[in-house]
């Protein structure tokens, strides 16, 4: 008898058609008012679940007794309690390596958009405030020759440090749980304590997972050691960012700015005070949002789950 899965994201035709030759699929739109209703009742009897950006709490995966994994069409694992998951024994899987240089793209892009403010001045002109030409109110700050301080050096830490020193001339300092002698070696980066890499950093970039030891790892202590003239790169999730902290941090000037690309609440409400600074570039957590990223995370999601249900190991199987 097939094993059966439910998809809680859509799937290009052919990927839904390799699922539906191995398993019985049900789909559930979430973005429908009864999507929540029509998951809880496709639970009972799921064997697989693939999708992203749904917490999977206890009171749902109660409802799926038989489920044997969960294939997340992310590379951030957050939404998961993989102690639970272990207790459980369902294997959870993600989809690492495929989003790490577009991931690392958006990066440099909020780099570029902040320091250069390139959202506020491009609103500026379309605003019709361009009648002469541009004077000091309208500089920006150097992204070149720089110093890049990166918070988490992993798959997207290394794709960000090797844009910053290849591509832009820029020093490059991390912080990082362990050392990374080839990072070190290849792009001359440097691995300081974090409060050190606050104070010399004029970019710091988040590239850090969300758990429970980076979980408001900066905050307004961390904030008050930052340079006036720097700038904060959220790409990672946000509850590493106190937000409270950063926007007193933004409207008081403490530091320049902020590119973000990931919230406390997703999606940003559109009453949000960063909403309201000029010196905040805000992204609707497109991290990894390119037609061919998102493609490629899907197919991984895909072969991870066909793997699991076909009894073999995944590649990337987070836990088990
Ligand atoms: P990764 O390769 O696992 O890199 C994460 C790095 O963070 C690792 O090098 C790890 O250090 C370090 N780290 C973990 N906990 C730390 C701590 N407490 N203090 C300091 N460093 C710590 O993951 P990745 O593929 O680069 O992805 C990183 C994160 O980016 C994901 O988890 C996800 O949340 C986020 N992301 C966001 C988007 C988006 O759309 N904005 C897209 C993709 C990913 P060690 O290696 O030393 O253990």
């Amino acid at each position: 008898m097939k094993k059966r899965i439910v998809l809680y994201k859509a799937l290009s035709h052919d990927l839904l058609a390799r699922l539906q030759a191995a398993a019985e699929v049900t789909t559930v739109d979430l973005a429908r008012p009864d999507g929540m209703a029509r998951l809880r009742d496709a639970l009972p009897g799921a064997h697989g679940l693939l999708g992203a950006s749904l917490r999977l709490d206890a009171s749902l995966l109660d409802l799926a007794p038989e489920l044997e994994v969960i294939s997340s069409v992310s590379v951030g694992v957050d939404n998961y309690d993989i102690t639970d998951l272990d207790r459980r024994g369902i294997v959870l899987t993600n989809t690492p390596d495929v989003l790490t240089e577009t991931t690392a793209d958006t990066g440099f892009a909020l780099i570029l958009a902040t320091a250069r403010r390139v959202v506020e001045l491009a609103n500026w002109v379309r605003d019709g405030h361009w009648q002469s030409s541009l004077g000091p109110a309208q500089f920006g700050s150097d992204v070149h020759g720089k110093t890049l301080g990166i918070v988490g050096m992993g798959r997207i830490g290394e794709a960000l440090a090797r844009r910053a020193a290849a591509g832009f001339g820029m020093q490059v300092i991390y912080h990082s749980q362990r050392p990374k002698p080839d990072v070190e070696a290849r792009y001359g980066a440097r691995r300081v304590a974090l409060d050190a890499l606050l104070a010399q950093a004029d970019f710091v970039c988040l590239t850090v997972p969300l758990s429970a030891a980076t979980e408001g790892l900066i905050g307004r202590k961390e904030l008050a050691l930052m340079k006036p003239a720097a700038i904060l790169i959220n790409i990672s999730r946000g509850r590493v960012v106190d937000e409270q902290a950063l926007i007193d941090a933004l409207e008081t000037r403490r530091i320049r700015g902020a590119g973000l690309d990931v919230f406390v609440q997703e999606p940003l409400a559109v009453d949000s005070p960063l909403l309201r600074l000029a010196n905040v570039v805000a992204t609707p957590h497109i991290g990894s949002a390119t037609e061919d990223t998102r493609q490629a995370m899907a197919r991984c999601a895909v072969d991870n789950m066909l793997a699991a249900l076909a009894g073999r190991r995944p590649a990337n199987a987070v836990n088990g």
